[in-house]
């Protein structure tokens, strides 16, 4: 009789059937959605790295005088 184990909780599975294993290759449905989540969840981290580069504030651009351009030119 063949046998995995649960990708989520590690949890042996005997089956007849791979059909016996509706969330195969999880053991139920539940370590399905939860392996799911954490992969979300890995995704956001992995992508956090990337937001290193700190942007400089919306106030940055505050000094400038656009209009001050336009009045030299009488
Ligand atoms: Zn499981």
């Amino acid at each position: 009789m063949p046998v995995i184990e649960c990708r989520h909780c590690g949890k042996s599975i005997q089956y007849h059937c791979i059909r016996d294993i509706p969330a195969f290759p999880f053991c139920c449905e539940r370590c399905k959605l939860l392996d799911l989540g954490a992969w979300l969840d890995g995704r956001h981290a992995i992508s956090e790295p990337l937001s290193d580069r700190v942007e400089p504030p919306q106030g940055h651009e505050g000094p400038r005088k656009p209009r001050g351009d336009t009045r030299r030119h009488p």
